[in-house]
């Protein structure tokens, strides 16, 4: 949780946009931050400055709706949940999104978003980049700076920004990001089912510090995700030669081999759909791609960090409910070989149990 450190210029900032907050509604510098040139003055002012921009027209509808609310009684966020100050009236609350040190707090709305937006901020801060607790930020009482018509997303805790003062509002995600970072983005934002969305892929206006909630509350996919996200996430495969689930050995240093009783993280893995009925897996136990090694003369391993052909599967869907997985780069199927006794080999052309598993998601 929060700690109480010494307030920080950019909380000051924020705590004196919940005072300020009526007169927030007439705000009318955005323009000038919007179109200020690729890199703001003083990275401070950068704090919820930003948002979709009104030339986005993806968001013109949200917009609309939002621009609605502006006179009644619960005003909504252009991506339609509530907004208020102070934060509490609207349930927003201070999480330290696990994995950092020194520890970053965000302020965020308690629930389904706050599992969806700390799972978000864990996996960018392992896999993308260390987040810096001073330069990321999620409430803001204030009007959507990009549109300034409508109000912030971050003024409903449903936003947040990452790393601000390295990938400033309006700077093209292309300077401040790596090829490999966005993958990684990309990566994350594929698991989250199009509820969260990436501001650097606003047009207009782009904005890579910023992530929000891209549906309305009570939507299914928000409810769902979050559920995988607090059970631990991924899928398990349960062999069918001998009713044991596969686990990535010794933390994926070791091959896949169908030998545990119980599921844990090694037993976990994301089904990463790469189109039809194309998949990868990765491996929770080290966030490891698996690998038909050896362009698949070997055993499958976690040990891979992108998706080529050696990691690629089809996953073929049986009648009787099991599934079987066929590696892309040898054409053959998957066999808990030995019955289970040996690791996993890419080496059959036939179904039969030891090539069926039940996927338990
Ligand atoms: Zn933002």
């Amino acid at each position: 949780m929060h700690q109480a450190h010494s307030l920080s210029r950019r909380r000051a900032l924020q705590f004196g946009a919940v005072t300020a907050g009526a007169t927030l509604l007439g705000f009318s510098g955005a323009g000038a931050v919007a179109n200020a040139g690729p890199v703001p003055p003083d990275a401070d002012e950068a704090v919820g400055a930003d948002g979709a921009s009104a030339g986005d027209t993806r968001f013109a509808r949200r917009f609309a709706a939002a621009r609605e609310t502006l006179d009644s009684a619960v005003m909504t966020s252009y991506n339609d949940w509530p907004v208020g100050s102070p934060a509490s009236t609207i349930g927003v609350s201070w999480y330290a999104v696990p994995g950092t040190s020194p520890t970053v707090n965000l302020q965020v709305k308690s629930g389904d978003v706050a599992t969806v937006m700390m799972y978000v901020a864990r996996r960018f801060n392992a896999e993308v980049e260390p987040l810096v607790d001073d330069y990321s930020s999620a409430y803001a009482y204030r009007m959507n700076v990009n549109n300034p018509s409508v109000w912030s997303n971050h003024a409903s805790g449903t936003a947040m920004d990452l790393n601000f003062d390295q990938h400033p509002n309006g700077v093209a995600v292309s300077r401040t990001f790596s090829s490999g970072q966005v993958s990684k983005i990309r990566s994350i934002l594929d698991d989250c089912n199009g509820v969260m969305f990436w501001g650097g892929d606003y047009t207009g206006t782009v904005d890579a510090m910023h992530f929000e909630i891209n549906v309305s509350p009570g939507d299914s996919r928000l409810t769902s995700l979050a559920a995988r996200i607090r059970g631990g996430g991924g899928s398990s495969l349960r062999s069918r030669a001998n009713s044991r689930f596969v686990t990535a050995e010794s933390a994926g240093t070791r091959p896949l081999i169908a030998n545990r009783t119980a599921i844990g993280p090694w037993e976990r893995f994301d089904v990463i759909n790469r189109g039809g009925s194309s998949v990868a897996l990765r491996a929770h136990a080290n966030n490891r791609y698996v690998c038909a090694e050896s362009a698949g003369a070997a055993s499958l391993i976690a040990n891979r960090t992108v998706i080529g052909p050696w990691e690629t599967f089809t996953l073929l869907r049986n009648t009787d409910g099991t599934v079987s997985l066929r590696a892309a780069v040898n054409g053959k199927l998957v066999c808990a070989e030995g019955a289970g006794s040996l690791s996993l080999r890419p080496n059959r052309t036939v179904i039969g149990p030891w090539e069926k598993f039940d996927l338990i998601t």
